[in-house]
């Protein structure tokens, strides 16, 4: 048994090699992509659940990898800040972003994720800037997602920077509220102009708990003059239930997957159904 432990230790560090040894390349043909701009970018409608109007569309990152098709950015994402790529690829994504919403209608604005990484660095607020001078949209009309993970390091700095970026006239928005540890400081510790409700609540809207909790979350967004946005919307009864907690936005499947730029549409009825 003792021989028996240690080939499985043995299977187990090879096997972890092995996904290293894949990381690394990955890692390689991400910095390949993002060296010859491959790097593509779709939208989500975010909707207005009373009217079925886009107010904004989220751009996320997509990779079309050469022969394993369309890399999740749950993957690559994670291997660009591990990598120090997550900065160029930002970037990218900010630059596109805001160079095709010149081309949506004027009252649909474009929000772009940023990594807590893309803080560390000092020109951050020079990089939005240069985007939004480059593209000539109006900076009203670029949001900016940021998740608590921009608070957890350098907090004074990157609070700062958020400051800065506010100052340029962006809206800021607070992603995936609800799963960390201490949401509700954060939201009180910067004046953030939306919140955008983690799926996991959305999926559990049909429960008891869940209500009372997005009713409180409705309440302090009220009292702080806060947006607020469900993720995941997957169904119509979804819509329904969000719609009597006062939920003004949502955004997901049921209305759209994410599409490239071509693939978007304006009408209201259009974009309501899926
Ligand atoms: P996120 O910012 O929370 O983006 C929402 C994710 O939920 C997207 O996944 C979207 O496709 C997915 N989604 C939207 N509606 C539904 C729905 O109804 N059902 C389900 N099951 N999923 C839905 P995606 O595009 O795979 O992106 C995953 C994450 O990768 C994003 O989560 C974001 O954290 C990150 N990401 C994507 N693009 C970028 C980027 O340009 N920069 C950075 N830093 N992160 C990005
Ligand atoms: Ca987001
Ligand atoms: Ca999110
Ligand atoms: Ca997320």
């Amino acid at each position: 048994s003792k021989n028996a432990g240690r080939s499985c230790f043995h299977v187990y560090s090879a096997e972890l090699k092995a996904e290293a040894d894949q990381r690394n390349v990955l890692e390689i043909e991400l910095r390949e992509a993002i060296w010859r701009e491959e790097i593509e970018v779709f939208y989500q409608p975010v909707i207005e659940l009373g009217t079925g109007r886009v107010k904004s569309v989220e751009a996320l990152a997509r990779w079309h990898h050469g022969t394993k098709g369309y890399i999740p950015p749950a993957e690559f994402i994670a291997v660009a800040e591990a990598g120090g790529l997550i900065v160029e690829l930002g970037n990218q994504v900010l630059a596109r972003a805001c160079r095709d919403a010149t081309s949506m209608p004027a009252d649909v604005k474009v929000a772009v994720n940023l990594s807590a990484l893309q803080f560390a660095g000092t020109n951050l607020v020079d990089t939005v800037t240069f985007a939004l001078a480059q593209s000539g949209l109006p900076q009203t009309r670029l949001e900016l997602e940021i998740t608590e993970s921009v608070f957890l390091a350098d907090t004074e700095e990157n609070l700062k920077t958020l400051q800065r970026l506010k100052a340029l006239g962006v809206s800021i928005a607070l992603d995936d509220f609800g799963v960390g540890y201490s949401s509700l400081s954060y939201l009180t510790a910067f004046p953030f102009d939306k919140v955008k409700i983690d799926k996991s609540f959305i999926d559990r809207v049909d429960r008891s708990e869940t209500v009372a909790v997005l009713k409180s979350i409705v309440q302090l967004a009220k009292t702080l003059k806060l947006s607020i946005v469900a993720e995941g919307v997957e169904s119509s009864e979804q819509v329904r239930r969000l719609q009597s907690l006062g939920i003004p936005l949502g955004q997901g499947f049921h209305f759209s997957k994410p599409v490239p730029l071509a693939g978007l549409s304006w009408q209201g009825p259009a974009a309501r159904r899926k």
